[in-house]
């Protein structure tokens, strides 16, 4: 396979595939599904943790043309700040339920139509920003793009059904809100397709690139994602997070370390 056909396959997975799962998902009854859900974000938590500091930031860190590692650093740094200003003005991110008090939709009925139109904006520009993301990883190294591509769709499942809750809330059908919902996944391999074309020959820009991925997988992780958790405080609940975070964070580790 070339490069450009693993890059197109992979930001499928990490899109497409994700929505897909995510719809199918949205087939299991309620009460299951609202069970199993905080199981597929604590999964995500490791995936993405794992990743950012098992396969992207030892990538950075000596990767071609970086002849200071503060430089690395200092990236993920303004690339942190830089995902806290994205989701301020993106707002309806990153939740995982029809009703969430950061985006207020219980108390504004008549935001809903606007929100399920904001949702889709939303993740059309995460998931060109994650197709950019795949695409570097993959030019560095096909395992580091296939490990990439993996946290992408860890995260972007739970991610979609959240999404899709949303979208029905605002009276989008069944039908519509995953037709606009695949839409708008599609922007990953448009992103990816943008990310391949732009930095190759530019190898001396790609390590900084994995440093932005590793911002954004660090950020959603301990931002977005690890707050919900705590909702959960028993004992056996925090053990089952611990478990399933364990969990994304092996199966990184072993795709990484197979893969090399
Ligand atoms: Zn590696
Ligand atoms: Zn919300
Ligand atoms: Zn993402």
């Amino acid at each position: 396979m070339t490069l450009l056909v693993w890059i197109i396959v992979f930001s499928l997975i990490g899109g497409a595939l994700s929505v897909t799962a995510a719809g199918l998902f949205l087939l299991i009854p309620e009460q299951q599904r609202t069970r199993l859900l905080p199981h597929a974000v604590s999964f995500a938590i490791g995936a993405l943790l794992g990743a950012a500091f098992l396969a992207l930031l030892p990538h950075a860190i000596e990767g071609e043309g970086v002849t200071d590692v503060h430089h690395i650093t200092m990236t993920v740094l303004f690339g942190i700040l830089g995902f806290f200003l994205l989701e301020k003005m993106v707002l309806w991110r990153h939740c995982h339920s029809g009703h969430c008090e950061a985006h207020g939709i219980e108390h504004a009925h008549d935001r809903h139509a606007a929100a399920g139109h904001l949702i889709l904006i939303g993740d059309g520009i995460h998931n060109f920003v994650d197709g950019v993301l795949i695409a570097a990883a993959f030019l560095t190294d096909i395992h580091l793009g296939v490990v990439t591509a993996l946290a992408v769709a860890a995260h972007e499942i739970p991610q979609e059904v959240g999404d899709f809750a949303i979208l029905l809330h605002s009276g989008f059908s069944r039908a519509r809100a995953l037709a606009f919902n695949l839409l708008s996944s599609l922007t990953t391999v448009a992103g990816a397709l943008l990310g391949y074309f732009s930095l190759s020959g530019m190898e001396h820009v790609v390590p900084f690139i994995l440093a932005i991925a590793a911002a954004s997988f660090i950020y959603i992780a301990v931002a977005d994602l690890i707050p919900g958790l705590h909702r959960r405080l028993h004992i056996e609940a925090t053990a089952q997070q611990l478990a399933l975070i364990g969990a994304g964070v092996a199966v990184i580790f072993i795709a990484h370390s197979t893969l090399h």
